[in-house]
């Protein structure tokens, strides 16, 4: 062997097992380790002018392990965060090893093909229409870029314009409808778009944010029949409620407007039938995201967007060049993402779905409905504490909820416990604020999650709670 390839079996080797052991103590693991700020404190001076070496540099980076938080495990259940499964691990490995450039079939037959393989997969687990567009993205951010993109090309040509090629200048300013559950994300990705965040008019009836279809419509009307964009939200992240996406895309039908659904983890619901109706419709849409990192459990970063008609998306995000590759048998992925160069991450999404099946999913996706509502069995037995929220799918809302504490006190005994809860490491919660008042938000989404992880959310949050009262009073 080459020294090169000596060093570089050398890092993989040091690497695997290294790994492998965070992975084998993940049950045991805090999610927040002691040590976190030590451990980070060991990274940083100035560029080392000589370099250290392959195993040697990995060597140091692995000392430093205690600054990550146990996420891939089964007791992180702050924002939605899904861990990594046996067979999208391996995949996701091999696709460093093999560094593909997966934006063309030119530079990368596997990754093409394979991300055609994956698009057409997960088309089938979520029950959408086989011949609508697809690519994958680095997560649902760019996923709700990609989708709005796409409507904002549509709506471009119902103004007669190509935005893609020509701008927004001269342009009425796009209506943009949606609930009160809208995700940052997607203003975020107005925002990048030149649409602008606060163009977006919500309708609410209440302060959770549902949707106030009324006054949606009544807006919808009051255009006039001019082009616009809804967006449906099948998913929100404070109780994991959903817009009615059917009666959603009965208004875009009748209005002819744009109907584009953030399904982050929602879309989900469509692997089983008891969770299926809460986002029926949703194959009436124009464009439909999700993610890959949250409930499909492969690694970060991955997300999928899914447009009815893709040719929207390569009018935005073509690109051509003398030296880059025209027409192709496969999709080019570089000509309908926002990269051009860009990972395969191709190779984790078929791996797990290959290893698991659509039975496997289901059967994941239905444990996790289990495990929701078996924690809000455990927070309503508990004499402390209080559900906010129904559960239709895998988020629970609760607060904590001493006998005898003033209303108006809660919300500081809450976000206290909530900041105790992240430094105590055993169970990682995120607080909201959820109709106004400070509240947990524990989200299921991670493969490793058993009974006694949710269990012990709840107890914690109790364990904590009690001294802080006490302190308190
Ligand atoms: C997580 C989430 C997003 C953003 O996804 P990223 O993968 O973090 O970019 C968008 N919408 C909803 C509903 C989400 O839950």
């Amino acid at each position: 062997m080459t020294g090169a390839a000596d060093e570089t079996a050398a890092a993989a080797r040091l690497v695997y097992e290294e790994a492998s052991a965070f992975l084998a103590g993940l049950d045991e693991r805090p999610v927040l380790p002691a040590g976190v700020d030590e451990a980070a404190d060991r990274f940083g001076g100035p560029l080392p002018e000589e370099g250290a070496g392959a195993v040697a540099a990995l060597e140091e980076l692995l000392g430093g392990l205690d600054a990550a938080t146990a996420s891939p495990g089964p007791r992180f259940f702050h924002f939605v965060t899904g861990g990594v499964t046996p067979a999208a691990l391996g995949a996701d490995w091999l696709t460093t090893a093999l560094d593909q450039n997966a934006f063309s079939q030119v530079a990368s037959p596997l990754g093409t093909r394979l991300e055609r393989v994956a698009v057409d997969w997960l088309k089938e687990l979520f029950a959408l229409p086989a011949e609508w567009g697809g690519a994958l993205s680095t997560g649902a951010t760019t996923a709700n870029l990609m989708g709005l993109a796409a409507a904002r090309q549509w709506w471009g040509e119902r103004h007669g314009r190509d935005v893609g090629a020509e701008g927004l200048a001269g342009l009425p300013a796009m209506p943009v409808l949606s609930s009160g559950f809208v995700h940052a994300s997607a203003l975020k990705a107005l925002a990048v778009l030149g649409i602008g965040r606060e163009t977006v008019q919500t309708f609410s009836r209440d302060a959770a944010g549902r949707i106030d279809l009324p006054a949606l419509e009544a807006a919808l009307r009051g255009l006039g029949g001019a082009p616009a964009v809804v967006v449906g939200n099948a998913g929100e992240v404070n109780a994991g409620e959903f817009d009615p996406i059917d009666a959603l895309a009965d208004l875009a039908e009748e209005h002819g407007v744009w109907l584009h659904v953030d399904g982050a983890f929602g879309l989900f619901a469509r692997l089983s039938p008891r969770s299926a109706p809460l986002v029926a419709g949703v194959e009436r849409a124009h464009s439909v995201i999700a993610d890959g990192h949250k409930w499909l459990n492969v690694p970060y970063d991955c997300g999928f967007a899914f447009v009815r008609d893709p040719d929207l998306l390569a009018k935005v995000f073509g690109l051509a060049a003398a030296y880059l590759p025209s027409e192709e048998p496969e999709p080019t992925y570089g000509y309908l993402t926002p990269e051009l160069s860009q990972r395969a991450r191709s190779l984790a999404v078929w791996a797990t779905l290959r290893a698991w099946g659509r039975a496997g999913y289901r059967a994941l996706v239905e444990r996790h409905l289990d495990l929701a509502q078996r924690l809000a069995a455990r927070v309503d037995e508990a004499e402390d504490l209080e559900r906010l929220a129904d559960v239709p799918l895998n988020i629970v809302c609760f607060r904590y909820r001493p006998p005898g504490v003033p209303e108006d006190e809660l919300d500081a005994l809450n976000a206290r416990l909530g900041a105790d809860l992240l430094a105590d490491g055993r169970v990682y919660v995120g607080t909201t604020t959820f109709e106004g008042r400070t509240a947990f938000r524990p989200a299921i989404v991670n493969w490793r999650t058993q009974e006694e992880d949710v269990d012990l959310v709840a107890a914690v949050v109790r364990e904590l709670g009690a001294p802080l009262l006490a302190r308190t009073k």
